[in-house]
């Protein structure tokens, strides 16, 4: 085939069209643009414009992706130095398109293997695919790696980035390729060509330098474009994931475009690390959980339990605010109300198991509805009682399995700021309104600023995993559609997500670190009502069903917490902080003073600790900063003798002399507003 008569047209993002003779590049596209764009190219995204549209590709496997040869139908990554033979849309992607990270990243696994072999020529080579984080590669030898030979290896890698080999695909014949991996005894790549070729294919490889690795790419153009990588550690794999298996040794790595990106990157972990709601739920003595006890099951210490006593006390007055009753119901009922409620069929994976007792089985309650529900129908109620709304914060218990527990961000047992609302269906959309509303009160006086809002809804070909009409299904989704658009809150739509009883729509916060937690969730029912046989006497005298709204705002108190923890970095603001002011006397004839400031702090109703002991000030000072305690009063003669106290605020160190007055005034006024600056 003679391709140079021929000649391609290559269609650009910004729709005009190049005409190219075939073989030509997508380099020599780059660089008929702009030398600039060809230096800063990483590789290309192309589309045969006469192919078949094809999506399919994203559904293979992860080894099929790195392995299989390509679809030649479909949009795919393609190298720099790839010969176009026919016509395509073509896109050159540089560092601004995210997915040109993972082919660093690949590269930098083929970078990572080629400085392992040159160390240790002995060493057999798995497979090192891009993971969301960086990459690794899988290695087969019988001697460990130490922490020094790792060391060994990163300089390693950084010669083979130095040297800048071209990455040059090469194809083969397949037999000839088995042949030559058998003859090293390669025995995963061998696995790996016989799985995904098939006979008489050749197959790709890539090249940089002296080494070769059975891949289909695409990867950068050179070994220097892996410019700000490091190997981060060591773990065990067997391998195919066999026991059975020899054990190998998987080394892992992360690359990024540049030293700054990966810098960042570490410095986020090690700022995600100390601020581990676990790490900071010891080291501030908030809660625990007991080996004796069992998993998922918290311990709320004294300084916890006085945080979760603001936030219950807060939340309750602004429910009776809002026209709420507060209800509390039973933790255990029978297993008849849950077979009416049908969480026993649709739920019942996440159960604690039946206790049997003389009259009936029994259930932990996984969910507060059913005994709001009981309240609502053991009296008539008429068009004129509703809305009801029913609020409590209810303790459930929900069965995880054994090691899927994560601190108080994944419980068996936890308390949710529950509510119910039994309405018309006339007053569905100004009741969801109000949730949103609360919901946004919620997590801003919490210092959450910033949310995402999803709705979630059914996935009509997928009947058995939801119960109620279409028409209902349409009815619910589109109020709850029409309340977030009447509010101007941008939201995603995702089917399939929905409750089995009804569509809902949670709201995610995005913490200080950039990091989503879904905590708030308002949610439709139209199935409960019918199952329980729910009514109200309408205007007219009939007797009409009403809808249901299930609605959580801090969700789990438990989970909120952990969040807040890790929000804050265990700094709360002064209003829930478990110590709002330490005192510190500076020598043992001041403490009587120090306890006249702490009666007057107390009765003011401000949470104090007195430091009492024979310890030097600057110790007592330490000792509260690191509680991160909101403020610390030294007080000697001179504060003494002026009824004033020494103020140093967190994070902003010595504030000077103030009369002990203006001080409460001043804190009060900061509790009062719930505010975050302090
Ligand atoms: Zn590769
Ligand atoms: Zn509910």
């Amino acid at each position: 085939m003679s391709s140079s008569e021929k000649t391609i047209r290559v269609q650009l993002p910004d729709g005009s069209e190049k005409q190219l003779s075939a073989g030509s590049t997508p380099l020599d596209v780059a660089n008929s643009i702009s030398p600039r764009l060809a230096s800063a190219a990483i590789v290309a995204r192309i589309r045969p414009l006469n192919g078949t549209s094809a999506a399919a590709a994203s559904e293979a496997s992860a080894e099929a992706a790195m392995y299989a040869s390509e679809d030649s139908q479909s949009e795919r990554l393609v190298d720099l130095t790839t010969p176009l033979h026919e016509d395509v849309a073509l896109q050159l992607l540089t560092e601004k398109d995210p997915d040109t990270l993972k082919v660093v990243r690949h590269s930098a696994a083929h970078v990572l293997a080629t400085a392992v072999l040159e160390l240790f020529p002995e060493t057999k080579l798995g497979h090192g695919p891009p993971t969301d984080s960086g990459f690794f590669y899988d290695f087969y030898r019988p001697t460990p790696f130490t922490p020094e030979d790792l060391k060994l290896i990163e300089g390693r890698m950084a010669e083979v980035v130095a040297r800048d080999d071209k990455f040059v695909r090469e194809f083969e014949p397949r037999e000839q390729g088995l042949a030559r991996f058998k003859a090293d005894n390669d025995f995963m790549k061998i696995h790996f060509i016989e799985r995904f070729t098939k006979p008489g294919e050749e197959i790709s490889l890539y090249r940089n330098g002296a080494f070769v690795d059975f891949c289909r790419g695409p990867h950068v153009p050179s070994t220097g474009r892996v410019k700000a990588f490091k190997v981060t550690n060591l773990a065990g794999a067997y391998w195919l994931g066999d026991e059975k298996n020899p054990q190998l040794q998987r080394i892992y790595g992360t690359a990024f475009f540049s030293k700054k990106d990966l810098d960042e990157h570490f410095a986020r972990l090690e700022e995600i690390a100390k601020r581990d709601h676990r790490v900071l739920g010891k080291q501030l003595d908030l809660f625990s959980i007991q080996e004796l006890a069992g998993a998922g099951l918290i311990f709320w210490h004294p300084k916890g339990a006085i945080i979760r006593k603001v936030m219950e006390d807060w939340i309750k007055e602004e429910c009776i605010r809002r026209g709420y009753d507060l209800v509390y119901t039973p933790h255990v009922m029978r297993v008849n109300l849950w077979q009416t409620s049908g969480h026993e069929g649709f739920y019942s994976q996440n159960f604690f198991t039946k206790m049997e007792l003389d009259d009936a089985d029994y259930r932990l309650k996984p969910m507060n509805c059913p005994g709001h529900i009981l309240i609502y129908k053991n009296s008539p109620k008429s068009y004129r009682d509703l809305p009801v709304r029913y609020a409590e914060l209810g303790n459930v218990y929900r069965y995880e399995r054994s090691g899927t527990m994560h601190g108080l961000l994944r419980v068996r047992g936890f308390t949710q700021d529950d509510a119910h609302i039994f309405c018309t269906p006339e007053q569905i959309e100004s009741e969801v309104a109000a949730c949103i509303d609360f919901a946004q009160v919620v997590l801003k006086t919490f210092g959450f600023n910033d949310f995402k809002v999803e709705l979630s809804t059914w996935d009509p070909k997928d009947r058995k995993s939801y119960t109620g009409s279409d028409e209902k299904w349409e009815l619910a989704i589109s109020s709850l559609e029409k309340v977030l658009k009447e509010k101007n809150i941008p939201y995603k739509t995702i089917p399939g997500e929905a409750a089995f009883y009804g569509p809902k729509i949670d709201i995610k916060v995005v913490d200080v670190l950039g990091r989503l937690w879904q905590l708030s969730t308002v949610q439709f029912d139209f199935n409960l009502p019918e199952r329980f046989e729910l009514e109200y006497v309408g205007e007219d005298g009939e007797r009409h069903q009403p809808v249901m709204v299930h609605r959580a705002l801090f969700g789990s108190i438990e989970r909120f917490f952990g969040v807040l923890i890790e929000h804050f970095a265990g700094a709360f603001p002064l209003w829930l902080a478990p110590v709002q002011i330490g005192l510190v006397p500076i020598s043992e004839r001041h403490l009587d003073y120090a306890k006249k400031v702490q009666q007057q702090l107390q009765n003011a109703g401000l949470r104090v600790e007195l430091d009492g002991r024979n310890e030097k000030m600057n110790a007592k000072i330490r000792d509260f900063t690191l509680q991160k305690v909101p403020y610390v009063l030294v007080m000697g003669d001179k504060e003494a003798e002026a009824n004033a106290v020494s103020v140093r605020t967190r994070g902003k160190g010595d504030q000077g002399s103030t009369p002990l007055e203006e001080f409460i005034t001043k804190s009060k006024k900061l509790i009062e507003e719930k505010s975050t600056e302090l």
